[in-house]
């Protein structure tokens, strides 16, 4: 998901209309905003789609008025696969102190038991998400003040959160203590900006300041940033595949352009699997930069082997099974005439299902290419997800079931290599690779690894 919020400019929430819209990529499926006005006090509109679609009718935008506003941009993890408005974020409760929204990306862990232990003490939850229990926790809490509420209510919550919230007349950001997903201050004009990624910032003029530091908290009002610490520190955990897939490659992160790490795969890629060929094609958009970095590397030219329609979005946030399988043709078509005869290289990102790897070598070969290579920018994933991206099941990981080898022969390939879990800490800047003694990242997706343990999960009985 996607969090942006903003304090201190006039119509706030054309501003975060247009934040949100540069976080397209982070939720497809819906998006909300929540502004404040001192005299029409909170409004919020919450809707299905794009949020090109929904939040640039002047009608609509006309209802959210108000120096302050936050936003989200929804795809979904946990709470229901069947979408509901009601699931839908930003959520609002009504305190006795007054009010307040709250925006979420991120996964809470334990959010099963905490669900359970509010229901028997007397919540009323009105939604299936996780984010919810915030709430709830907020609303029993003895604190006085909303900020020390949410602090409270967040010492309780295990997992990972990027939080944006606002009261009547204070922006707040927190990280979750090992700083799973990202979050970021800017500034525009006299006012501030939180946002997930500062290619948000950038669509709105607004200069970035620092990121919001893992298990920090930020309250910001007319009079400026204040910045609390409300956890016991840990050595952080930043989610590595945000580098590799997930966020936009216009971005910075930890001070590190996103498009030159992906290219920096690439290169790390090539170095440890070379393969004679004619063509590196990127599967677009999600491997375009690795295939680049291929390409400088082994010095086998460049070429968009694979056209891409630009009026799809990303088939893997896509809720159901079937519209993912058609989403993949939907979406992307061979270049014949560059391909026909020729020994190509697919670079994409990931490998999950093989649903989209399959489709394309199948595409591919009907084009005539004389051989398929795949090589894949990430580790295999071999572990779902609990921290907010939406992975599914082990038993339909591919890399779950299958060795390298076994998934080359399942995808009928020439070869197929992934990049290993050094060669990816080397490209995000660690010259030691992983074995440093403390992972910088988290990775559990490749390695099993878990920085928190995932109790809903467990409980379950998922084996960790
Ligand atoms: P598959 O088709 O193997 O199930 O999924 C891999 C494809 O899904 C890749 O092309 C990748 O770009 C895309 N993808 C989109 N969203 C995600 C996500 O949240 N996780 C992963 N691992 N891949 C994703
Ligand atoms: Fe990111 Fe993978 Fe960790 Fe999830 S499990 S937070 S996708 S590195
Ligand atoms: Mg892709």
């Amino acid at each position: 998901c996607g969090v942006f919020g903003v304090i201190g400019v006039t119509d706030a929430a054309n501003f975060v209309a247009l934040g949100l819209h540069a976080l397209q990529h982070r939720g497809q499926e819906a998006g909300g905003i929540v502004s404040h006005d001192p005299d029409q006090g909170f409004n919020s509109a919450r809707r299905f789609g794009y949020v090109r679609d929904n939040f640039t009718r002047q009608s609509l935008m006309e209802t959210l008025p108000g120096a302050l506003s936050i936003g989200h941009v929804r795809y979904s993890t946990a709470g229901g696969k069947n979408p509901v408005i009601r699931d839908v974020q930003p959520f609002f409760g009504e305190f006795a102190m007054g009010g307040a929204a709250i925006a979420h990306n991120g996964n809470i862990t334990n959010a099963n038991a905490l669900r359970r232990e509010l229901i028997e003490r007397g919540s009323i939850f009105q939604s299936n998400s996780d984010t919810e229990c915030i709430i709830h926790l907020m609303a029993r809490s003895l604190q006085r003040t909303i900020p020390e509420r949410m602090e409270d209510a967040l010492r309780r919550v295990e997992g990972a959160f990027s939080i944006v919230a606002m009261t009547r007349t204070k922006l707040i950001g927190v990280r979750d203590p090992l700083g799973v997903r990202p979050l970021v201050l800017g500034q525009v004009g006299d006012g501030w900006v939180l946002s997930s990624e500062t290619c948000a910032l950038d669509i709105i003029g607004a200069q970035f300041v620092r990121e919001i530091e893992p298990g920090e908290m930020v309250v910001i009002n007319e009079s400026g940033v204040e910045s609390f610490r409300p956890f016991r520190p840990r050595p952080s955990r930043f989610c590595i595949f945000e580098h590799v897939y997930f966020s936009r490659p216009d971005s910075i992160i930890g001070g590190r352009s996103v498009y030159e790490t992906r290219r920096q795969i690439g290169v790390e890629l090539a170095k440890e699997s070379p393969v004679e060929a004619d063509l590196v094609c990127p599967v677009p958009d999600s491997g375009t930069p690795a295939a680049i970095g291929f390409s400088q590397e082994s010095g086998i030219p460049y070429a968009m082997g694979i056209i891409r329609n630009q009026y799809m979005g990303r088939t893997f946030i896509e809720p159901t099974e079937q519209i993912r399988n058609m989403g993949v043709r939907l979406k992307l078509n061979v270049n014949r005439a560059l391909i026909q005869g020729k020994r190509v290289i697919l670079v994409d990102d990931s490998v999950v299902r093989g649903t989209t790897s399959r489709k394309i070598k199948e595409m591919i070969l009907d084009a005539g290419a004389a051989e398929v290579h795949f090589r894949i920018a990430s580790p295999p994933t071999a572990w779902p997800c609990f921290y907010g991206v939406d992975t599914p099941n082990r038993e339909k990981l591919l890399a779950a079931t299958m060795s390298e080898d076994e998934m080359r022969e399942h995808l009928a390939v020439d070869s197929l290599k992934f990049i290993s879990l050094d060669g990816l800490y080397r490209a995000v800047g660690e010259a030691k690779g992983r074995d440093t003694g403390c992972p910088q990242y988290c990775d559990a997706c490749f390695s099993g690894d878990y920085p928190v343990e995932p109790s809903d999960q467990v409980e379950k009985g998922f084996q960790l």
